[in-house]
């Protein structure tokens, strides 16, 4: 008997794995990459230690348009827990087919989340996603009607546990009792949970109406400046960045952009999003914006320049600081 497991690689899809594993079940890891939480290259070497096959799912424009307009609303910041819960059940459920599994199982706990773990969420998640009867929490399992995998005998159910609520504690000692070694750290949310993080996102949604996953990618690309209700500019805080807007600018999915990258000194690269007409008037600004957060000492006034790019256009311009100009971040 194959299942298939929602694998983050937190403590409790280990100790799923784990459990199903020491029932004879073959175990098939699913995880989820998306641009506000990706762990898949630790995820994979955790899914190596376990023996088991992980397949890496990578969202699409799909799942921010979920984000954008959950059916089931946010938690505290901008998190849809649960209509992604459903989503990643309703994906783990089209694997489950596509790969002959039984059931699929997850580390839920009842109680353990208020976002979506109590019990009429678990229910939901669940009956939405189109698993009723096959969805197995083997953390929880006691405290829930049997399901099919327990009736039909492929999971002994004696064998499954009845923890609700929190319990990292009683999780730690569970793991230490099935052999599991390497215990890891408590469980990252992705970045939807973090309340700094939510202006990025409903200033996007509310300039945005068709967001897409190349939009979501630009929020972790540098510091978000709203220019104008129809312009953004994204400066890059470090090297990691600058690439990763350089590369995000020549992907074939980018919208309607700009590049300036700093040419006689070492300073931000700036991507100017918006339509190339509207984009245009605000090149001196996004020069003083550069400007504003490089270190003075690292560039000589007036002879500061930086190199444009437009689709497949390159000029370099002079650039100056204008210290009239306000702070247009985004908090
Ligand atoms: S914390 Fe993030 S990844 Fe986890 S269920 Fe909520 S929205 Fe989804």
């Amino acid at each position: 008997m194959k299942a298939i497991v929602l694998f983050s690689g937190g403590l409790d899809s280990l100790l799923t794995t784990r459990i199903l594993q020491n029932q004879g079940i073959e175990v098939i890891g699913l995880n989820f990459a998306t641009p506000f939480h990706d762990h898949s290259e630790s995820v994979q070497k955790t899914a190596d230690v376990f023996g088991i096959e992980l397949i890496i799912y990578n969202t699409g424009d799909e799942y921010i348009e979920l984000i954008a307009h959950p059916r089931f609303g946010y938690g505290k910041s901008v998190n849809p827990c649960i209509d992604c819960r459903i989503e990643m059940c309703r994906v783990a459920k089209e694997r489950m087919e596509q790969c002959g599994a039984g059931f699929v199982a997850t580390g839920e706990v009842v109680g353990q989340h208020p976002n979506n773990q109590m019990q009429h969420q678990l229910n939901l998640i669940q009956r939405e996603s189109g698993l009723d009867g096959y969805l197995v929490r083997p953390l929880s399992a006691k405290t829930m009607p049997p399901t099919q995998p327990e009736l039909q005998g492929w999971v002994d159910r004696k064998k499954l546990y009845r923890y609700t609520g929190r319990g990292r504690g009683r999780a730690i000692a569970l793991a230490h009792r099935l052999g599991i070694k390497k215990i890891p750290q408590m469980s990252t949310c992705c970045f939807l949970c973090e309340k700094s993080y939510a202006p990025k996102v409903f200033d996007l949604f509310k300039h945005e109406p068709h967001p897409t996953n190349w939009d979501a990618e630009i929020l972790n690309a540098g510091r978000q400046l709203r220019i104008s209700p129809n312009v953004k500019m994204v400066l890059g805080r470090n090297e990691n960045h600058c690439k990763r807007l350089e590369k995000l600018f020549i992907r074939p999915d980018a919208r309607s952009s700009i590049l300036l990258i700093p040419e006689s000194f070492q300073g931000p690269t700036a991507l100017l999003i918006g339509e190339e007409i509207e984009i245009q008037e605000y090149i001196e600004l996004a020069g003083t914006l550069i400007l504003r957060y490089t270190n003075p000492n690292k560039y000589d006034p007036s002879a500061a320049t930086a190199r444009i790019f437009r689709n497949s256009n390159q000029t370099v311009i002079p650039i100056v600081n204008n210290k009239e100009v306000k702070d247009f971040s985004i908090r």
